[in-house]
């Protein structure tokens, strides 16, 4: 079996890991594949089934757990399960990528327990909890109710950065991309 590194980036829900994620993945010597996630959720936006996520009912999601196909998975809002199946992550360790994760700290921190030498786990910090909300309000895809719940989880989510390999306070974008690119460079080339 050909086996990859992996990099994870976790941090609240509005704190900008999706668009750092999406820098990393531009970056081709880093040569990163996306791990696309599983969710009982609906799609939201122009989210597109396969790129974005797998997104299944919330039976087949609970079929697949008890299946034993996910290497980690989570109920991370009720109802709303998230999971990374192991086929893919196989599935890009096959191309010879290295898998990167857009994934919530208990997932993150999972990946670490399981892979901890290959795995480097970044915690992205957003400057406060005020400007978090600012920044789900400016998003308009989730309703106020969805908005305060995102936001309550994010008070917990902080207390676990210490756990990470590294935090990255992305209060100015264009540092934080450069910060985690020397950090991910780094880290696979060791
Ligand atoms: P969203 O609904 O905003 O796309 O994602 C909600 C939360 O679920 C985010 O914190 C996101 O990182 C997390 N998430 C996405 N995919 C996974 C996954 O595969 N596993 C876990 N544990 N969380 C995930």
């Amino acid at each position: 079996m050909k086996e990859g590194k992996l990099i994870v980036l976790s941090a609240p829900s509005g704190s900008g890991k999706t668009t750092l994620v999406r820098y990393l993945l531009h970056k081709e010597e880093l040569n990163l594949g996306f791990s696309i996630s599983a969710a009982s959720r609906d799609p939201r936006g122009a989210e597109i089934h396969g790129k974005d996520y797998y997104f299944l009912s919330l039976r087949e999601f609970k079929d697949k757990i008890k299946a034993e196909e996910f290497l980690e998975w989570e109920e991370v809002y009720r109802d709303n399960f998230y999971g990374t199946l192991k086929s893919e992550v196989q599935r890009l360790w096959n191309q010879g990528k290295h898998v990167i994760f857009d994934i919530d700290v208990v997932g993150g921190l999972d990946i670490k327990k399981i892979y901890p030498d290959r795995t480097l786990a970044i915690f992205i910090k957003p400057p406060s909890i005020e400007e978090l909300k600012i920044r789900l309000k400016k998003r308009k895809t989730e309703s106020e109710d969805k908005i305060n719940m995102r936001v309550a989880k994010a008070s917990t989510e902080m207390a676990t950065a210490p756990q990470f390999d590294a935090i990255v306070t992305n209060d100015n974008l264009e540092n934080a991309k450069e910060e985690v690119y020397q950090l991910v460079k780094k880290f696979l080339l060791r």
